[in-house]
């Protein structure tokens, strides 16, 4: 399934009416396959405020599948209050705050699409990545497409709590992270990295769990480094122990109209 029709389904919309292709082809958008009177598709030209016009398929025939006629439309909500949220085939989850991206890293399971619309970005859905595995899976994380390790980023998670103790203790201080710039909705330019004092203190240290900690911190994509943001603001915690973030963060089906008529 692409991810636009992952999506669709999840959130329990009707696919619209359109009428067959007229030849063979991909999706403009999510790069589905068109079969020739068998595909329904909409025609479609990005009109001059479309903002994603590098990630369009360069072989598009200026067609697009129904389920991507339902994503791009203004009334499904993809590209407004559904743009931070995780889809499966059958169940459509929140990820709007630290807490639900949170229990995407321990506890969603694939095949899944995720996204979370940070404010440079509007079309996520057609671009994201079908992940089918909970070890490395894809994310549109504002304008980007990135891979999330979460067992990386829950190692990292432990590397910085022992790096904090460290820090703390050369330099007197009360740190509860040794890190800075933690945000979720931003551009990720910058995001999570060790406070200056803190990390000259660390990388002159020659104590192999220090080195081996720095390094499980300094392993991190960026994306990955926007997870640990997310798993360092989320409550509940006690010290460095990650919360247990079990309840899914459902989100209602919606129940209005998927199309405007066109
Ligand atoms: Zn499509």
């Amino acid at each position: 399934m692409s991810p636009s029709a992952i999506a669709v389904q999840a959130m329990g919309y009707l696919l619209p009416d359109l009428p067959v292709a007229q030849e063979e082809g991909v999706c403009g958008l999510c790069g589905a396959p068109i079969h020739k009177g068998l595909t329904p598709t909409r025609k479609f030209e990005p009109s001059p405020e479309f903002g994603a016009h590098k990630h369009l398929n360069p072989s598009r025939g200026g067609y697009i599948c129904a389920p991507c006629a339902v994503v791009t439309s203004g009334a499904s909500g993809f590209t407004t209050r559904f743009s931070r949220a995780l889809f499966t085939p059958t169940q459509a989850y929140r990820l709007s705050s630290a807490e639900d991206v949170a229990w995407m890293l321990t506890q969603a399971e694939p095949p899944f699409v995720a996204i979370f619309n940070t404010r440079s970005s509007a079309h996520m859905v057609w671009q994201a990545p079908v992940s089918y595995s909970r070890h490395e899976f894809g994310i549109a994380l504002g304008n980007v497409c990135a891979t999330i390790r979460p067992d990386a980023v829950l190692a990292a998670h432990g590397a910085l709590s022992r790096l904090c103790d460290v820090s703390n203790q050369a330099l007197q201080s009360h740190y509860q992270w040794p890190v800075f710039n933690l945000r979720m909705y931003d551009d990720l330019v910058d995001i999570c990295r060790l406070i200056p004092t803190h990390e000259r203190v660390l990388r002159d240290s020659v104590d192999p769990l220090v080195v081996a900690d720095l390094r499980t911190f300094d392993d991190m994509n960026q994306a990955e480094r926007w997870a640990l943001s997310a798993l360092l603001l989320a409550r509940p915690k006690r010290g460095g122990v990650l919360g247990p973030f079990e309840r899914p963060p459902i989100l209602d089906q919606a129940t209005t109209s998927a199309v405007e008529a066109n």
